[in-house]
């Protein structure tokens, strides 16, 4: 199933939701909203799911416009952040209800239940309560349930925010083989941008009620269109400057009193944008002093926050560097943005 989102405008009052969102979601993809509390993930989703009317626009499955067609009838499951699991209903009967509309063809409740519960690794807990289970373990019940009809598109709202961090990263491998495993569309609302990167086929980076990008994680990571793409997802040093003309590799962009070298042809206010990964103390390019304010060790590196004539620089560095040390980036390194 595929969806489209055409100008889609919601607005709550004076609270402006969604300002015209245009998406399309491939058949069978794992397609992630991403982008900072408040830009209108939840509420697109809600449009997808028929919990919400667009004021403007259409919502379209496989192309056919379902605005008239309630959230019941739409063959769309959802997880939400907060398990919704029913307490007094053992994990068994929890999924069975997933069901409760759409009895499974061809084989028995049970034996449904059985393989969803195989599906999300919990065999031989469909006798617990959800109060026997950890918050890891809930949503694999809540997604089991979610799966039970066999929906066309499945809607995840957060499902691992309210998780610690390691059950994070292991639940949201297996939501992708899951996800993988069943083919089903999958449109996945996140805030945090590590996540969006990791499990996605497709992202859209969200602002202000608008989708800012769109593509798969690679292309958007390294080729940002806007600034706030470009902080937004991963780290990025965004140095504002002036770009005076041709080099014969490149462009020279003036940043404050140092000269870079970028890659292409560019003229006029710029934004160069240095990833901390792209900098580094032994460069033979676009090199320029600054001095460590604070390090912070990642295990794998060290995260070296440098103050360089009043602006903020980030690099991840193999070693904590102290007093002023010059950094330097390769040409190509550099994503130039026009201002
Ligand atoms: P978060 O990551 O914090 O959940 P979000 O990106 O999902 O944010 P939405 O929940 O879609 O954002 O909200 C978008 C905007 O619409 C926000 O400014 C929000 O305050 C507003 N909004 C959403 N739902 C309602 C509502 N029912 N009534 C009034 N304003 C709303």
């Amino acid at each position: 199933m595929s969806l489209e989102l055409a100008d889609v405008e919601r607005a709550y009052g004076d609270a402006v939701a969604l300002r015209g969102v245009d998406l399309t979601v491939r058949d069978g993809e794992f397609f992630t909203l991403v982008g900072p509390s408040g830009c209108g993930k939840t509420t697109t989703l809600r449009c997808i799911a028929g919990l919400e009317t667009p004021d403007a626009g259409a919502v379209r499955f496989d192309g056919t416009d379902v605005s008239g067609v309630p959230p019941e009838d739409r063959n769309v499951g959802v997880v939400f952040q907060h398990y919704a699991l029913f307490p007094t209903m053992t994990v068994r009967e929890n999924v069975a209800y997933g069901l409760r509309f759409d009895p499974p063809a061809g084989e028995s409740v049970e034996e449904r239940v059985d393989d969803l519960l195989a599906l999300v690794d919990l065999t031989g807990m469909g006798e617990r309560d959800p109060d026997e289970l950890s918050g890891g373990q809930r949503q694999r019940v809540a997604l089991a349930r979610a799966l039970a009809p066999a929906p066309d598109v499945l809607l995840l709202d957060e499902p691992l925010s309210a998780l610690d961090a390691r059950l994070r990263d292991e639940l949201r491998l297996e939501l992708k083989r899951v996800q993988r495993e069943l083919g089903v569309t999958t449109v996945y609302v996140t805030h945090d941008q590590a996540e969006a990167l990791a499990v996605s086929d497709r992202l859209a980076v969200m602002n202000d009620g608008r989708v800012a990008q769109v593509g798969d994680p690679e292309s958007v990571y390294e080729n940002p269109e806007t600034r706030f793409v470009a902080a937004f997802l991963g780290e990025n040093n965004c140095l504002d400057g002036r770009a005076v003309g041709g080099e014969t590799r490149g462009s020279l962009v003036r940043v404050g009193d140092a000269s870079f070298t970028v890659a292409g042809d560019y003229r006029g206010a710029v934004t160069c944008c240095i990833r901390p990964e792209s900098l580094d103390v032994n460069a033979s390019h676009n090199r320029f002093e600054a001095r460590v304010a604070e390090s912070e060790f990642l295990g794998d590196g060290y995260r070296v926050h440098f103050d360089w004539n009043g602006r903020s620089v980030v690099a991840r560095l193999d070693d904590a560097p102290t007093g002023r040390v010059t950094l330097g980036f390769d040409p190509d390194d550099a994503v130039v943005l026009e201002r």
